[in-house]
């Protein structure tokens, strides 16, 4: 049998199909990176992990429930219920609450109280992150401008209330969806009771009074085997705010700082976020470093031309006085600090 044109013209355009056919389906289950000639050449595109949205009007609501309460000056009404509030506010998130109540010895000499707050979720977790703040506040505006405020205690919206704010509603984040890791929020007490300016301490006397509830804590720690880095928020909310990066975070947890400022930088916030070191400062870091969590500051320091020497710096104008109140904060510093630090709890295994 000799198979006529047509059946031969007919055989070659089933070939021709048949084998598209197997193209086409060798070409769909191939491996996506094998179809790039110069795959291994290319950086691979680093998947982030979003973060549950950090709302800024639930932070800011946060923020002024504190300044509400009155000054948080150890002993007083409104320390007692912010502390109260912290408890019962990280609880209904889901939190195991530890909390360490002593006394220590503040710069006359006298007993004072501490309350440290420790809210953890996913205890049982093998990695974890800790992120604290300083929930009380200064008992005197002892820099206020004016000498008849200098006794007054000071509203502490930006210096106290602002970290605490982000941090409760992290807390929020973290019910809604918990990231990977476990989570540590520490919440220090008598941080900012330290000597007053009128004090004839020396500096480096002076410098041991402050951060009373973190040295306390860095003595006494809660099980932080397991931790992978710290972030302390102090300032977090001021106008005009500025964070550099500061000299002692930078020294003992350098790898850390950059990373986080990076991811602020991608978030779009690189203006508020400065790659520039600047000096270093005695904070609650400086103790949770000590305690052997690697830590880093987040903290408004403006480089300042008045200020001596390399990384000269100041806090803003509202430091230490009566105008550390609700018109010196600015809800988008807030908004950029939750979102940076959400970013990177959430991206961290
Ligand atoms: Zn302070």
């Amino acid at each position: 049998m000799v198979a006529n044109g047509s059946m031969k013209r007919n055989k070659i355009v089933a070939i021709v199909l048949l084998a598209l056919i197997v193209l086409w389906v060798v070409v769909q289950f191939m491996p996506k990176g094998s179809q790039k000639t110069n795959a291994a050449t290319t950086t691979p595109e680093v998947k982030m992990v979003e973060p549950p949205l950090f709302k800024v009007d639930s932070a800011m609501h946060f923020l002024r429930s504190q300044v509400e309460m009155g000054p948080r000056v150890p002993l007083s009404k409104g320390h007692n219920a912010c502390g109260e509030w912290i408890v019962s506010k990280c609880k209904s998130y889901g939190a195991e609450i530890t909390e360490q109540n002593t006394k220590v010895t503040d710069w006359e000499g006298n007993a004072t109280p501490v309350r440290n707050i420790i809210a953890q979720w996913g205890k049982d977790k093998k990695s974890r992150v800790m992120l604290a703040a300083h929930w009380d506040t200064r008992w005197v505006a002892d820099k206020d401008p004016k000498k008849e405020n200098q006794k007054k205690p000071i509203d502490g919206a930006n210096d106290g209330a602002s970290g605490v704010a982000v941090l409760m509603e992290l807390a929020r984040l973290i019910h809604e969806r918990q990231p990977e890791v476990g989570v540590d929020l520490v919440f220090f007490d008598n941080e900012d009771q330290g000597a007053p300016e009128w004090s004839t301490l020396s500096p480096q006397e002076s410098n041991k009074t402050w951060c009373l509830g973190s040295q306390y804590w860095a003595n006494n720690p809660h099980d932080i085997a397991n931790v992978r880095y710290g972030i302390l928020l102090d300032m977090v909310g001021g106008k005009n705010a500025r964070f550099n990066m500061e000299a002692t975070s930078m020294a003992a947890a350098g790898d850390v700082m950059g990373w986080v400022w990076n991811q602020a930088n991608r978030l779009g916030y690189g203006a508020l976020f400065v790659k520039e070191e600047i000096g270093g400062i005695t904070d609650d870091h400086v103790y949770m470093n000590q305690a052997g969590v690697r830590s880093i500051d987040i903290v408004d320091m403006r480089p300042s031309t008045i200020a001596m020497g390399m990384g000269g710096f100041e806090f803003g104008h509202f430091h230490h006085a009566l105008s550390d109140n609700l018109e010196n904060i600015d809800p988008q510093v807030i908004e950029a600090v939750g979102k940076v630090v959400a970013t990177a709890l959430y991206n961290t295994k």
